[in-house]
């Protein structure tokens, strides 16, 4: 049997759309993205998102409108994808690597505690595989610190933080910025594609410029202002007609692919328990406070070798897994910023151990079955 890694879930408007879409004028925020906003607002509602070409982009009109000056620090996962520390070099800051807790790969507070200074301005909490970071923990660290909070959801659409009262709150929507990918990675997708949301009215107009080339051209759409003009540094950032077609009819079936992953990950969970009870491996960890989106499924191995070799195993079944990030600090530009291999040890164990199985839409149960059970095979022997 043959399991992709990725695969694709169609909406059943999709192509209405796309092709009512190019028959109209393809005007920026047009009638698509109108229909995307209201789609949006019956799932995140009370939230105003600025839709984007990518989270990339959102990450970067959010550290944007931090107003750093030279010298700036922000800190973030060193165990992430680049986005957040480009943006925070391109304007200016410079990116402080944080280690992460090895039972959910999210950054550690109490290391990240220990990483705050004079210059520190922001952190970046990425939401690993959609598990959210302990977000009241990290709001008052925040608070007291007086530091912004960024949320790196890319991973996160749909998936939420319960708090101590019990309360669901989306991922994305508890920090001054938050940032979501509509990637052809990801959950639900137009390809490429991201949102932006602020909890702060000023913030939010300011990252409203910022995507239109640092101009109030909303303004103006709105009839608000006569013509519009450069108030601030910015970019074009905004997510083009045909991607919002696209994903307007994405959202449609976000209830329905979420519950499809969901089924996979407990189906995984049920199976490898046991590799957990005989000490190969950890299994993916969902705290209490955090409500899973299924976008990975990953396991932790104890060693790098048996990694590799379930790895192996795995590919010669069929079975397409996979490794994830290089931490940054181990990264070339990482080594350039003053870093050191042996720096921050969880990060680097992770990188050595993960190894995450496949999940996706467009996945049937057996496929899921066949994956476990060759990941029990290869783990039979003992490894
Ligand atoms: C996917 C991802 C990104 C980048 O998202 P794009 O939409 O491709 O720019 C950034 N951060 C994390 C944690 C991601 O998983």
């Amino acid at each position: 049997m043959e399991v992709y890694f990725y695969g694709r879930c169609h909406g059943e408007s999709e192509l209405r759309y796309v092709r009512d879409c190019l028959s109209s004028g393809l005007e920026t925020d047009g009638l698509f993205m109108g229909m995307l906003k209201e789609r949006w607002s019956t799932l995140y509602p009370g939230t105003s998102p600025l839709f984007t070409t990518s989270c990339t982009s959102a990450l970067e009109m959010a550290v944007g409108c931090l107003g750093l000056t030279p010298g700036d620090e922000v800190i973030l996962p060193s165990f992430n994808f680049p986005s957040a520390a480009n943006a925070v070099l391109m304007h200016g800051g410079i990116p402080v690597f944080g280690d992460i807790d090895g039972a959910t790969q999210n950054l550690s507070v109490r290391d990240m505690v220990n990483r705050i200074g004079p210059r520190t301005r922001a952190v970046v909490a990425v939401h690993y595989a959609g598990v959210s970071c302990p977000m009241e923990e990290l709001l008052a660290v925040a608070g007291e610190a007086g530091i912004a909070l960024i949320e790196d959801a890319a991973q996160g659409i749909g998936a939420a933080y319960l708090d101590s009262e019990g309360d669901r709150t989306l991922l994305g929507t508890m920090g001054d910025f938050g940032a979501v990918s509509f990637h052809h990675t990801k959950n639900i997708t137009c390809g490429e594609g991201g949102v932006m949301l602020a909890r702060d009215p000023e913030a939010y107009r300011r990252a409203a410029q910022y995507r239109q080339h640092g101009t109030n051209r909303s303004m103006y759409l709105a009839g608000e202002t006569e013509c519009y003009t450069w108030n601030m540094p910015g970019s074009c950032t905004a997510m083009g007609e045909l991607s919002a077609a696209a994903l307007a009819s994405q959202m449609e079936i976000l209830k329905t692919v979420t519950a499809r992953r969901l089924a996979l990950v407990g189906g995984y969970q049920e199976r490898l328990r046991g590799l957990e009870e005989r000490g190969i491996a950890r299994l993916m960890a969902v705290p209490g406070y955090a409500v899973a989106n299924g976008h990975i499924f990953y396991l932790r191995f104890e060693t790098e070798r048996q990694r590799d070799f379930v790895r192996e195993e795995l590919i010669k079944a069929g079975v397409e897994c996979r490794t994830h990030y290089v931490p940054l600090h181990m990264s070339p530009q990482g080594e350039r910023l003053g870093y050191r291999r042996g720096d921050l040890k969880e990060s680097a164990a992770c990188y050595q151990t993960l190894l995450r199985l496949p999940v996706h839409g467009g996945m049937r149960r057996e496929q899921m079955e066949y994956a476990a059970e060759m990941v029990l095979r290869a783990c039979a022997g003992g490894i």
